[in-house]
């Protein structure tokens, strides 16, 4: 029995399930066997090992089985309501105690039997749980009990759940003689591995008869998981390098060697390593399509500014999205400068070659000059063209767009990746390289970029002095450092700004409207400049300042003729002034550890040293964690796993959680070596059977569990 087969049975062909029961199961989002049996148990309970209530010290979390003796609820003040129950292991007695939870009140009936999972307290001398979790397993038998997600609004418990699923169990793979599941999967990659066969791992995650087969099973579970996502991505990524004809470009040229001969520094090793990594995509006749991974300040826009000289060289074009105007502007006038000394060759001119022509285009680029761009990149006179989403527009064509360049790729979606990718008249297709600042870790890489190659700066050019951090905070204290005084913050910024040197502050995040965060940002602008900034030359940027305005600002800050930047994330990415070498972010635990990171980069970018005043009173213990991990590290990649563990998985995965294939067992966060180990299977296979012809149990597989997905139409015909 395939998959396919178990999704197209209805829970109501199972014994023990009428319309009612159906019902409930369908609003649990079970309508099927399928969802059933891949609806796994969250814990497990095993009868030889319950603790017993007398045995618990204060503060210990257990299990414990019990039966409920009586239960009371309570009103207490500000209509908040109390549920206690007494229940008993057989020899002592403890009370649950719930706030707010009336419903407790009937589901914990005198002589029920239920697992309780929560922290030992003693109130009044008397054992106690407050709030702890409650599995209702009826009378379930056996030594390993599976506890199951529940639903108390549809009125399914863990044992209805396990009576269930044993029930469908028995009806595809556990009785003798049934038709057992299909394993799409090859047997040279299960045994390789050591993994048990589907309909073992299936019965085993639901009906153990020891730990050793609870952890077989999920081995081989999450094996599956995880495998299926990685041939879904390998495949996708081949299939678009076979089905497009690339630019097959000439690397070593001339204008990449003048360029790189005439920086004032050399080039990093790590720069060096990604830049040939590039050149040998850029080589191949297959479009490229590669991911920069690279902390903050870590040079990638040289990397980036080589690899569209490189289509220059070859008398191709390049282009740069960004995803602000802001940004694009920032680039524009740092890239202008970089290439400003460089000629191409230009036959029909007098001199033989002409000066490359860089040009910005933006939503406001006005009237006349977005006529000539537009003309230049038809012509082919524009070398590179710098902007934003306004490249996308239609009416940009060029006439030989070589490589294409994406920052900070997290703001864009998948869709605006492919729509630059057909802006030639001859159909080829440009090398992709999306550059991100914020790193992942290369195991979650793998999976939401997985259709990307991969390359890591993993190395700081020299010389730069590390950032200090300190968190700042009027009333209360974190562990560990005291911290530091608002006075001593603002009176250290004057210092520094005395020696020469810049600043930013950052003004608090306000997510309802940038209508109301522009007003506070103006606000906290007027008051510093009043008080603890007055005397000292202060600007101010945030998304309303008028783009004209907002040019003058960061150049008057650029050319120094401001001492302090007040602004909004506005200056997130991208800005570059060397000479700011302080970064004050107010209410910074509010903003996720990503964003002060990059925010944080915006300093620590010359040879003077930097400091970074974060200040927040947390209220929540994640904000006082986000405070902490940025106190403790300047390592982008580090952060990014503490930001994995803070905030789970669901959040990088974003768009690629829909449809059935979410990972239900595996985790980006304790399964590190199985996703490479997965990818790894998945490319040996595709390498042996490219479009799974030989497999076409596994290709169904796929299809099914992309219905609904954007990986869907590649799984058609
Ligand atoms: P990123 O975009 O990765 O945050 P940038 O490309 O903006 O970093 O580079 C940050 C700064 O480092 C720039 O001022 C740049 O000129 C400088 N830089 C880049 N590569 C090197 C290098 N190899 N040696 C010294 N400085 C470098
Ligand atoms: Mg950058």
């Amino acid at each position: 029995m395939s998959l396919r087969d178990l999704y197209a049975i209805d829970v109501e062909k199972l014994a023990g399930v009428g319309p009612k029961r159906r019902d409930s199961l369908v609003a649990m989002e079970l309508p099927t066997v399928g969802d059933l049996l891949t609806h796994y148990p969250r814990r497990y309970l095993d009868r030889t090992r319950q603790s017993a209530i007398a045995d618990l010290m204060e503060g210990e979390e257990a299990t414990i089985v019990v039966t409920v003796l009586t239960t009371e609820s309570r009103r207490l003040k500000g209509n908040r309501a109390m549920v206690t129950s007494t229940v008993t292991d057989g020899e002592s007695t403890m009370t649950l105690t719930f706030f707010n939870q009336r419903w407790r009140e009937r589901q914990l009936r005198a002589g029920l039997e239920a697992i309780v999972f929560g922290k030992m307290e003693s109130y009044r001398g008397r054992a106690q749980m407050t709030s702890p979790v409650v599995d209702l397993v009826g009378d379930q038998t056996g030594k390993i009990i599976p506890v199951y997600p529940q639903s108390e609004k549809a009125g399914v418990t863990s044992s209805d759940l396990a009576r269930f699923i044993g029930e469908a169990l028995r009806r595809t793979i556990t009785v003798p003689g049934a038709r057992q599941l299909a394993d799409p999967i090859p047997d040279w990659i299960i045994t390789g591995r050591g993994l048990v066969g589907r309909s073992v791992a299936v019965a085993g995650i639901h009906i153990p008869e020891s730990h050793q087969e609870v952890s077989d099973a999920r081995r081989r579970l999450i094996f599956d998981e995880l495998f299926r996502m990685q041939v879904s991505l390998v495949r996708r990524k081949r299939l678009i390098e076979e089905t497009s004809q690339g630019v097959a470009h000439r690397s070593g040229g001339q204008l990449l060697a003048s360029f790189t001969d005439a920086l004032p520094f050399p080039l990093t090793a790590a720069q060096k390593r990604t830049i040939a990594e590039i050149e040998a995509d850029l080589r191949r006749p297959m479009p490229m399509h590669r991911l920069l991974q690279g902390d903050v300040g870590a040079g990638k826009t040289l990397v980036a500014v080589s690899s569209m000289l490189t289509a220059v060289d070859g008398g191709h074009q390049a282009a740069l999205m960004a995803p602000t105007e802001v940004l694009a502007e920032q680039h524009a006038i740092g890239i202008k400068h970089l290439l400003s000394d460089l000629d191409v060759p230009e036959p029909s001119s007098l001199l033989g070659s002409r000066p490359l022509s860089v040009e910005l285009l933006t939503g406001r680029t006005a009237t006349a000059d977005r006529k000539r761009i537009l003309g230049g990149l038809t012509s082919g006179l524009t070398d590179i063209v710098i902007g934003t989403h306004a490249l996308l527009q239609e009416k940009v064509q060029f006439n030989s767009l070589g490589v294409v360049v994406i920052d900070e790729q997290h703001r864009f979606g998948v869709e605006q990746r492919a729509a630059l990718r057909n802006k030639n008249g001859d159909g080829t297709v440009p090398d992709v390289l999306v550059m991100t600042a914020t790193p992942i870790p290369r195991t979650a890489a793998m999976t939401v970029y997985g259709d990307l190659d991969v390359s890591v700066l993993d190395e700081l050019p020299p010389g730069r002095t590390p950032i200090i951090t300190h968190h700042v905070d009027a009333p209360g204290t974190l562990d560990g450092e005291p911290p530091l005084s608002l006075e001593q913050m603002w009176s250290e910024l004057r210092t520094s700004v005395r020696q020469g040197r810049q600043a930013y502050v950052v003004c608090p995040l306000i997510d309802e409207s940038e209508n109301i965060e522009a007003a506070s940002a103006e606000e906290t602008f007027e008051r510093l400049s009043l008080r603890e900034l007055q005397g000292l030359r202060v600007g101010l940027l945030h998304g309303r300042v008028s783009p004209d305005d907002r040019d003058s600002v960061m150049e008057s800050f650029r050319m120094g003729e401001l001492d302090v930047l007040v602004a909004t994330t506005v200056i997130e990415v991208g800005v570059d002034v060397p000479n700011a070498t302080t970064m004050v972010i107010l209410d910074a635990d509010r903003f996720g550890i990503a964003q002060l990171h990059q925010l944080r980069g915006r300093v620590g970018r010359g040879s003077h040293s930097s400091v970074c005043w974060l200040v927040a009173s947390p209220t929540t213990p994640d904000g006082e964690a986000r405070v902490q991990a940025l106190v403790g590290s300047t390592d982008g990649f580090e952060l990014a796993e503490i930001d994995l563990d803070l905030r789970g998985e669901g959040t990088i995965l974003g768009e690629r959680q829909k449809g059935r294939n979410d990972l239900k067992l595996a985790s980006l966060r304790h399964n590190r070596e199985v996703v490479v180990d997965a990818r790894q299977a998945a490319m040996d296979l595709l390498d042996i059977d490219p479009t799974l012809s030989d497999h076409p149990l596994l290709f169904d597989e796929l299809a099914l569990l992309a219905e609904g997905t954007d990986e869907e139409f590649l799984l058609k015909g």
